[in-house]
């Protein structure tokens, strides 16, 4: 099996663009590596009385377009290089769709499923407390990812305004709406992502109304996506789904917003009325029109790549697909819309977020969701464009639009 390291794979994404763009050593070498990263150990009273102690994490991976944005993960496999490679992604995901921002993510080592809310809060406060002093709205701003909530986005704006004296609410997005949330983000991830898919559907002559799609990771971000498909797209039918506990399936179609339902009461997409059980694996390699990874790392490998046959991929997640995969499924034709694209619906709603904080002045729902559609068309055909002009990989064609963007800014404020 080839390298699973994130880190090193964005390193190798990253070099495989940098080499066609021809840039010097200084400008490769400082593209390939965080310009500063915090590594802290916060200690949280328990429930049982306990003290325990957490390792977290925040990379500032880029500032040259603007202060760094990006997602905060409680997982417990996290490591510092998930986070690097997150980080990095971050930054080519604002540069690609053109938000003053540059790139950031953090991370907390811990079971969030094993914790009760009071432990979580304290949790999220003392994280705040880490880097508190690191970050802000004009330096660093994170949000919410993978098993992080806007009510623990609310719980560390709070406590960044107790270290403050006053509210800052644009030092973190994805908040709840009382305390300055953008209407429309909770769903602003999976929503960017279907625009994309329309446009790609277009470009390649698929009819998405009578397209098949599947859902890998039912989780905020799968779960909008198979809903928004057919409120956005008109049509569809969702024949497989899963999440970490196994998935379902159904040739005849699943109601998408029955299915989220399910998976809200029971905890889980299995025993779905009307379907068979099917194992991640499988549901990857299932014979549809177009899939959704939104999970996690590294689903599709050299191992299943060339099983897969669907024609579009949409990357809800971040690094579903390794370089080697990425090739093989280049050989075999499949269009790939990468994460940093798919997914970038979430941090732009979120940067309408710190606008409208800083605004004190909140937009409607209709004007979130058009400026949206526009930031992500734009986006995926500056992608598109370049795809067809240099004869490359979408994933490729992302990189040469996003790293040059940070580029020309780095040689403008003379950094190379
Ligand atoms: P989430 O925690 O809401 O959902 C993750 C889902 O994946 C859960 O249902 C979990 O059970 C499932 N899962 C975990 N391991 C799995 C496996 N091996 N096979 C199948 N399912 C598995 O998280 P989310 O916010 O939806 O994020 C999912 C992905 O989307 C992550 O890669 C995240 O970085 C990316 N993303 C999310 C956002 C956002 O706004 N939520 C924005 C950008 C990118």
């Amino acid at each position: 099996m080839a390298e699973l390291n994130p880190f090193k794979i964005a390193q190798a994404q990253l070099d495989e663009a940098t080499e066609i763009l021809g840039y010097d050593k200084g400008t490769r070498d400082l593209l390939r590596w965080p310009k500063r990263e915090l590594v802290v150990h916060i200690p949280v009273r328990m429930d049982s009385g306990e003290v325990k102690v957490f390792e977290a994490y925040r990379v500032q991976y880029n500032d040259a377009l603007g202060p760094t944005k990006g997602g905060l993960r409680f997982h417990p496999a996290e490591t510092v290089d998930t986070v690097r490679a997150l980080a990095a992604w971050m930054t080519w995901k604002t540069a690609v769709v053109d938000i003053p921002l540059g790139g950031g993510k953090g991370g907390v080592v811990c079971n969030p499923k094993e914790m009760s809310e009071g432990e979580l809060e304290r949790l999220a406060r003392a994280y705040m407390r880490a880097v508190g002093h690191f970050i802000g709205p004009d330096v660093d701003v994170p949000a919410p990812d993978v098993y992080t909530t806007p009510q623990i986005m609310a719980w560390m704006a709070d406590e960044y305004a107790v270290m403050r004296g006053y509210n800052v609410p644009g030092v973190i997005t994805g908040k709840p709406i009382p305390v300055g949330g953008s209407l429309g983000r909770h769903d602003a991830t999976a929503r960017g992502g279907i625009f994309c898919v329309r446009e790609a559907a277009v470009a390649l002559g698929i009819d998405p109304k009578t397209a098949t799609y599947a859902v890998q990771g039912f989780g905020n971000a799968g779960q909008y996506g198979a809903t928004l498909y057919q409120e956005i797209l008109g049509g569809g039918k969702l024949i497989a789904a899963s999440d970490s506990r196994g998935g379902v399936i159904s040739k005849a179609g699943m109601d998408p917003a029955k299915l989220v339902e399910h998976k809200l009461s029971t905890g889980k997409v299995e025993n779905f009325g009307g379907t068979e059980p099917i194992s991640n694996e499988d549901l990857l390699e299932l014979d549809v029109d177009i899939l959704f990874p939104s999970a996690l790392e590294n689903a599709i490998t050299d191992k299943n790549a060339a099983k897969v046959k669907a024609k579009i991929i949409c990357e809800l997640a971040n690094g579903p697909t390794t370089p080697e995969a990425d090739k093989i499924l280049q050989e075999k034709g499949c269009f790939v819309i990468p994460d940093f694209l798919a997914n970038a619906g979430g941090v732009t709603v979120s940067y309408f977020e710190q606008v409208q904080n800083n605004m004190n002045f909140y937009w409607t729902i209709e004007e979130v969701y058009e400026r949206l559609d526009k930031k992500m068309t734009d986006a995926f055909h500056a992608v598109y464009e370049m795809h067809k002009a240099k004869k490359v990989n979408m994933r490729v064609a992302a990189y040469l639009v996003a790293v040059s963007r940070v580029a020309e800014a780095m040689k403008l404020r003379g950094w190379v």
